[in-house]
């Protein structure tokens, strides 16, 4: 008898925790964190419930690094965990980037820099589609996921009964990654725990969203402005840089890209895995063909540090955002609540002839979120508790890209794999509703989890 314990993200986005278990064996895929909006004052929050089994827990999987999936890790060592943590190579670089920042931001509120040693000695790493034995009778893989750079979806065999947990997974081609390829409809799967991010969110595509953005940016460019681009570290940030330097071709060089905060650390992992074990032959194929070996050789790309003045990244920052000259910058943090941005609102937000160009999902209540419903006046802070006011005047555009599956790409999953139970797991529950409502149509039913707790027995 198999039993399925979700510890975060069964109403949400954010904290992502699943046990799987039964009578001799308890593993764990994925064990997140959830951030708060800065203006709660909240530190983030753990799973609930998961340091209750830590000690009996025989193995973690990782999905992909971002932090709602994996920053809570560490803890499970601190929590008596003894374990190993599987994931993909490149997951295992990204992780010990991400969880060194969480413990600098948020302190030990979590963990320390033991617990991630012990996690980072204690991890394995895998290629995708290599099976990979976890217990006596349960082997697991890595499927692509096409959501992030060395993100998976898992398949589970547990004792002959598939099991196949998606993690984030995107069905739309991006600049790294192919539409995720589903397990195969000859072997269906017995169970599916499915996230359903944009089963209620209409996105548009891709395609729209690039020329739009680049439009923006050639206006702002011929007004003289500079066009502000705050971005995720991870993921979102890489495939900006691929845009533009695909786009921008010569215009780069008038134009300069310049990339501030921890994205120039994601960078570096990008470019350690950029070979067609963990990324589309197409990008590979568009680089050499326009002479590059990855997006960040481009030579109208700069980082922060080559902004010419003597003083510290405060000042080149200044420097970059007010100097007389036209400018892309991309920069951290995705949603306006902290890092290197505050700094470029703070001395290039007043300024009518800049742009504010939003790239990624805004959660409610965020600093970003405020600005896209039009906020104008802010206070914000220098990180060292002295608050400045930004009156904001230059234009705000939000762009639609996503790295989560559309409602057909959910769909299209579940059809393919023709699972006997589905869970919708990691959305809105108006998402849930939408994917389950879908699901509907096609003579499948999902079960929607309320409640953490909630167990679930197979024969
Ligand atoms: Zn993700
Ligand atoms: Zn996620």
């Amino acid at each position: 008898m198999l039993e399925i314990t979700v510890f975060g993200a069964f109403d949400s986005v954010g904290k992502s925790c699943v046990m799987i278990s039964d009578h001799d064996h308890r593993i764990l895929l994925d064990a997140g964190i959830q951030l708060h909006p800065r203006r709660t004052g909240l530190l983030s929050t753990p799973p609930e419930g998961v340091d209750d089994f830590c000690e009996e827990i025989n193995s973690v999987l990782l999905s992909h690094a971002h932090i709602d999936h994996s920053a809570y890790v560490p803890a499970l060592y601190r929590a008596g965990y003894q374990g190993l943590v599987n994931c993909t190579t490149p997951t295992m670089d990204l992780v010990e980037i991400l969880w060194k920042d969480h413990l600098k931001i948020e302190g030990p509120h979590h963990y320390g820099i033991s617990h991630i040693h012990a996690a980072i000695t204690k991890t394995r790493t895998h290629k995708y589609h290599q099976k990979f034995r976890i217990a006596d009778g349960i082997t697991a893989e890595f499927f692509d996921a096409s959501h992030i750079l060395g993100s998976a979806a898992i398949l589970l065999d547990w004792e002959g009964t598939r099991i196949f947990y998606t993690g984030d997974f995107n069905n739309a081609k991006t600049p790294y990654h192919d539409p995720m390829v589903y397990p195969d409809p000859d072997e269906p799967i017995d169970i599916l725990l499915s996230e359903t991010t944009n089963a209620n969110r209409k996105m548009g595509n891709r395609k729209a969203a690039t020329s739009n953005l680049t439009k923006s940016l050639l206006k702002c460019y011929s007004r003289g402005g500079k066009a502000i681009i705050p971005s995720f570290a991870l993921g979102r940030s890489q495939e900006m840089q691929a845009y533009l330097t695909s786009d921008f071709d010569s215009f780069l060089q008038k134009f300069p890209l310049y990339i501030d905060g921890m994205i120039l650390d994601m960078n570096k992992v990008y470019r350690r895995y950029l070979n067609d074990e963990w990324v589309s032959p197409r990008i590979l194929m568009e680089l050499k063909d326009r002479g590059y070996r990855t997006p960040f050789d481009h030579e109208g790309l700069r980082t922060i540090d080559e902004v010419s003045h003597t003083g510290r990244r405060g000042k080149k920052r200044e420097k970059l955002a007010t100097q007389n000259e036209e400018a892309i910058i991309l920069t951290t943090s995705g949603m306006l609540e902290g890092g290197p941005i505050f700094d470029y609102l703070r001395f290039g937000g007043n300024n009518p002839l800049n742009g504010l160009f939003i790239v990624g999902y805004q959660v409610e209540g965020t600093i970003g979120s405020d600005i896209v419903s039009g906020k104008k006046e802010l206070s914000l802070d220098n990180g060292f508790g002295e608050f400045f006011d930004v009156n904001l005047q230059l234009e705000v555009r939000k762009f639609e890209f996503s790295g989560h599956a559309s409602l057909e790409g959910l769909i299209q999953m579940v059809r393919y794999s023709s699972p006997s139970y589905i869970y919708a797991i990691h959305g809105e529950p108006e998402g849930q509703l939408a994917y389950s409502q879908a699901l509907d149509t096609i003579g499948q039913k999902a079960t929607i989890l309320s409640s953490k707790e909630v167990l679930h027995e197979f024969p």
